[in-house]
């Protein structure tokens, strides 16, 4: 991985960290939190390193979210669809794609 990616990948999690307090934002707890793409990272411009697009996730509520990347959109539990989930943290699809496409300008 080029350092510039890594640099990128870690402001993400320390942004998305920050704002949801180091907590899962679904049941409060600080132990094994994630950083979850709402929108895949493959459908996203520059992977969706933003905070627009990540939420923080203990590992079991992750592994939730993650089950509607893993059937492409076909298997999603109540309250982890991507637009609840943007919902949670205040941002929707549009303000991460606009985000994500801003990435490749601080190069
Ligand atoms: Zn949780």
């Amino acid at each position: 991985m080029s350092a510039k990616k890594k640099i990128i990948r870690q402001k993400f999690r320390d942004a998305v960290f920050k704002r949801d307090q180091n907590k899962c934002v679904i049941c409060k707890q600080t132990e094994q939190l994630e950083v979850h793409h709402i929108t895949d990272r493959t459908l996203m411009p520059n992977g969706g390193y933003v905070k627009e697009n990540g939420i923080s996730l203990c590992h079991s509520h992750l592994e939730i979210a993650e089950e509607h990347h893993h059937t492409n959109g076909e298997r999603c539990e109540d309250g982890f669809k991507p637009a609840q989930l943007y919902n949670k943290i205040g941002s929707n699809y549009d303000k991460a794609l606009e985000a994500s496409k801003r990435l490749d300008r601080h190069s």
